[in-house]
């Protein structure tokens, strides 16, 4: 049985902000791009969550729910910096650390046997040590899968542990509503929940050929989730091939200038996963799903690989009117970055080891 506890910081970027800036605790902050400019928000904090604003909202709409937020640009260089020095944490306990972002990892202490190996000391412990670092606080899970163990983190945010012990995990699985379910986004809900398919007990009940049926290449997935089942080991060289991001209408879009309008907020959005995991990227590729289900793809690829929004923003028309968009009512809009690079100022670091943090 494997050990694994999942890291999660609390409103990351928007607790460094915090930090640095006490006039600012206590108040509703949003980290992210300005709302005159289509920005979204890539954090915000506990008492921003509180008017119902949620990270990758379109900051226009933050400022909708809430008039007297304080906007705060993004600085990832620090943001960097207190990533490294919790990562420098971790490795005081495993070398089996996998960052999912700046502020996420997972670390499987399997073989740690520091604090009588106890999964849920280490957790303990660095909790405490993160934040006598960097007075910000960490949540945690622990489990013995990577699944798990994420789910648990999520439990009892901000600054609060989790722990899934093999004999429970199954229970948890079977009391979790499926969109709390890591991997399942908000379109696989819904039709989910059209299947009746409320909890992970709902989903336990469909059968390996079913879930095949109507999820194609997810249902191995989902099969095992819903028994508490992941075998994915924690890989310390993850690099992913492409970021993506993409929307579903409710209504059919017809106007161009609507789908430029949100094919840059997914652009936007994409980019900040970039910045946040130091890539850069070459090609650019733009998703159009028609209302009759038929789609396209169109890619464009730079001379140099960049992060910067404008290199990308400006191929986007061109992108676009070389489908039949404008001619064609649209449902599905999305946007993928790829041919990904580490950016050239981590290059001084362990070029391989942990290349994501
Ligand atoms: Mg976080």
């Amino acid at each position: 049985m494997r050990k694994i506890i999942h890291i999660d910081m609390d409103a990351f970027f928007a607790s460094v902000e915090q930090r640095d800036n006490p006039e600012w605790r206590g108040l509703p902050v949003v980290v992210g791009g300005a709302p005159s400019r289509r920005g979204v928000v890539a954090a915000a904090s506990y008492e921003a969550r509180r008017f119902g604003i949620r990270s990758a909202m379109s900051s226009a709409r933050a400022l909708q729910r809430c008039p007297h937020v304080v906007f705060v640009p993004p600085r990832f260089e620090v943001y960097r910096a207190v990533s490294e020095q919790i990562h420098g944490i971790f490795a005081q306990y495993t070398d089996m650390i996998e960052p999912l972002s700046l502020d996420e990892a997972y670390l499987d202490v399997s073989a740690c046997d520091v604090l009588g190996g106890s999964a849920t000391r280490i957790a303990e412990a660095l909790r405490a040590d993160i934040f006598r670092a960097t007075q910000l606080t960490a949540s945690a899970g622990v489990s013995y899968n990577k699944f798990l163990a994420k789910m648990a983190s999520d439990q009892n945010k901000p600054d609060g542990l989790c722990v899934i012990h093999p004999q429970r995990g199954e229970a948890f699985v079977g009391e979790l509503p499926i969109g709390d379910f890591h991997g399942v986004g908000p379109a696989t809900e819904k039709k989910m929940q059209q299947w009746g398919i409320r909890t992970g007990a709902d989903l336990r009940k469909k059968s390996r050929e079913w879930l095949a049926a109507h999820f194609g290449k997810s249902a191995g997935y989902y099969y095992d989730i819903a028994r508490g089942v992941d075998e994915r080991p924690v890989r310390t060289h993850r690099i992913r091939k492409s970021i993506g991001s993409e929307t579903t209408f409710a209504q059919d879009l017809n106007r161009e200038a609507a789908m430029l309008a949100v094919l840059e907020q997914r652009l936007e959005k994409v980019l900040l996963q970039l910045e946040k995991k130091r890539w850069n990227a070459r090609t650019l590729t733009v998703k159009v799903k028609y209302a009759d289900f038929t789609q396209v793809t169109r890619s464009k690829s730079l001379d140099e690989p960049s992060h910067g929004v404008s290199a990308f923003r400006r191929q986007l028309p061109e992108l676009l009117r070389s489908t039949e968009a404008r001619s064609k009512p649209v449902r599905l809009l999305g946007v993928t970055l790829s041919n990904l690079s580490p950016q050239a100022d981590s290059s001084e670091e362990e070029p391989s080891q942990y290349p994501l943090f």
